[in-house]
C-alpha cells in the first residue's frame, strides 16, 4: 500500500500508543471475566471497567452509574431509541429529529416509524444548523424524544444542544444527543446542557473500534430504557454480555487523554485546518466551505469546489487520505444527503471532499494537502468544457 497521508479523522482515527499500551496487559495476564466475583482475576478487571466508568463519568459531569459500555456509538444509539419508545406508556409516540443526523440515528427512527412511531425530520439552514424555532415548532403534547446530534460527521458543523436541551427541559420531553464526533473534544456537562441519553464511541477519540458508551440518565428524572440484549444482566441490566475489558480500559485511556489535550489540541488542529483552507481559498477563490465554519469542529474542513467532481478529485489526490461524501455512503454514488440537506444541486453536492486532521497530522501534512487539492481541482477544470466555457464569458 502507499504511504498517504491520513486525513480522514472523522471516519475513524488511530489507536494512539499511549491508549495501545493501557489496553496491552487486559489481552494477556490480566484476562479475567469483570463479573468473576470468586477471585482476583475477576476483581481486576472489574476495577479496571469502573476506573474508566469514572473518568468517562467525570469528563461529561454525569455518575458513574449512568454510564452503560457498549460496542459502539451505533449500538448506543439503538438502546436509546428503541429502549425509550419501548419502556414508555405509548402515550407519546412522537420523535424529533433532523436530516443530517448519522445513519444509526435515521435508521432508527424510520425502524420506529415501522413499529408505529411519528418522526418528524426538520431540514437544516444553509449553515447546517437547525433553527431553535423549527424545533419549538415540531415539539408537541405526545413527543417523547428529541433526537439532536452535537457535532455532523461530515460537515462537522454543532447543533444548538443547549438552547435545545433546555426546550426538552421546559417541555418535558426527552433529548438524546449523538455526539461521537464531539465527546472528549469540547467540553460537554449533562447537567448544564439538559442531555438525558447521549452516546459516544471510542474509535473517534484514538481509542479502539468497537467499544462504546451509552449516557444514560439516573435522576431529574430517571430515565428507563427497554433492554435490547438480554442474557447476563451486566451493566445493571441495561446491556448483558461479558464486557470487553481491554476495549472499555482503552476507552478510558482515551477519554482521559483528549481531556488532557483537548485545548491545546484543538488550538493547534485548528491553526491546521485554517493554514489549509486560506491556502484553498487563495488559490481557488471560488471554493464554497459547507457548512457553519463558526459553529464546527475546530480540525474539520467540508468544502465544494465548482466543476470538479469530488470522486474525480479524491483519485487525483495520491498522497493524502481523506472523503467525499461520509465513509459510510462513499460506497455508492449518490451525492452525500447531508449535502444535499444543506440545499446544494446535486453537482455541487457530488462535488464535496471533507478533510479532518487529528493528533497525527503537522504543519508538513497541510502544506502538502493544500498544494494537491489546488493542482488536482486546477487540472481537472481544465478538461471541464463547462469550466472552460465559464472562463470564456468572464473575461470577454
Ligand atoms: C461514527 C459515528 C457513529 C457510529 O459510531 P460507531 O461507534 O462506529 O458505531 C454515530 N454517529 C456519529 C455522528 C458518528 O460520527
Amino acid at each position: 500500500m502507499v504511504e498517504r497521508i491520513y486525513l480522514d479523522n472523522n471516519a475513524t482515527t488511530p489507536v494512539d500508543p499511549a491508549v495501545l499500551g493501557e489496553m496491552m496487559p487486559y489481552f494477556t495476564e490480566k484476562f479475567g471475566n469483570a463479573a468473576s466475583r470468586n477471585h482476583a482475576f475477576g476483581w481486576e478487571a472489574e476495577e479496571a471497567v469502573e476506573d474508566a466508568r469514572k473518568i468517562i463519568a467525570h469528563e461529561l459531569n454525569a455518575k458513574p452509574r449512568e454510564v452503560v459500555f457498549t460496542s459502539g456509538a451505533t449500538e448506543s444509539v439503538n438502546l436509546a431509541i428503541k429502549g425509550l419508545c419501548e419502556a414508555s406508556d405509548g402515550k407519546r409516540k412522537h420523535i424529533v429529529t433532523q436530516v443530517t443526523e448519522h445513519k444509526a440515528v435515521l435508521d432508527t427512527c424510520k425502524e420506529m416509524q415501522k413499529r408505529g412511531w411519528e418522526v418528524t425530520y426538520l431540514p437544516v439552514q444553509e449553515d447546517g444548523r437547525v433553527s431553535m424555532s423549527a424545533v419549538a415548532d415540531a415539539v408537541r403534547g405526545d413527543t417523547l424524544l428529541v433526537a439532536i446530534m452535537h457535532a455532523n460527521n461530515e460537515i462537522g458543523v454543532l447543533q444548538r444542544i443547549d438552547d435545545i436541551g433546555k426546550l426538552c427541559r421546559e417541555r418535558d420531553v426527552r433529548f438524546l444527543v449523538d455526539a461521537a464526533q464531539s465527546f472528549g473534544k469540547l467540553p460537554i456537562d449533562v447537567e448544564a446542557v439538559g442531555i438525558d441519553i447521549l452516546a459516544a464511541s471510542g474509535h473517534k477519540i484514538y481509542g479502539p473500534k468497537g467499544v462504546g458508551f451509552l449516557y444514560v440518565r439516573q435522576k431529574n428524572p430517571k430515565i428507563k430504557l427497554k433492554i435490547q440484549m438480554e442474557g447476563g444482566g451486566h451493566e445493571r441490566g441495561m446491556r448483558s454480555g461479558t464486557l470487553a475489558v481491554s476495549l472499555i480500559v482503552g476507552l478510558g485511556k482515551a477519554t482521559e487523554l483528549i481531556a488532557d489535550k483537548r485545548d491545546k489540541e484543538n488550538a493547534r488542529l485548528k491553526h491546521l485546518r485554517d493554514t489549509l483552507l486560506e491556502g484553498i481559498r487563495t488559490a481557488l477563490p471560488d471554493t464554497v466551505v459547507n457548512g457553519s465554519i463558526e459553529h464546527r469542529l475546530p480540525h474539520n474542513i467540508n468544502f465544494s469546489f465548482p466543476y470538479v467532481e469530488g470522486e474525480a478529485l479524491l483519485m487525483k489526490l495520491e498522497s493524502i487520505a481523506c472523503s467525499s461524501g461520509s465513509a459510510c455512503s462513499s460506497a455508492t454514488l449518490e451525492p452525500s444527503y447531508v449535502m444535499k440537506a444543506l440545499g446544494h444541486s446535486e453537482e455541487l453536492a457530488h462535488s464535496s471532499i471533507r478533510v479532518a486532521f487529528g493528533r497525527f497530522n503537522n504543519d508538513e501534512d497541510a502544506e502538502i494537502a493544500m498544494g494537491e487539492i489546488v493542482r488536482a481541482v486546477k487540472s481537472l477544470r481544465e478538461k471541464s468544457p463547462v469550466w472552460r466555457l465559464m472562463r470564456q464569458k468572464k473575461f470577454s
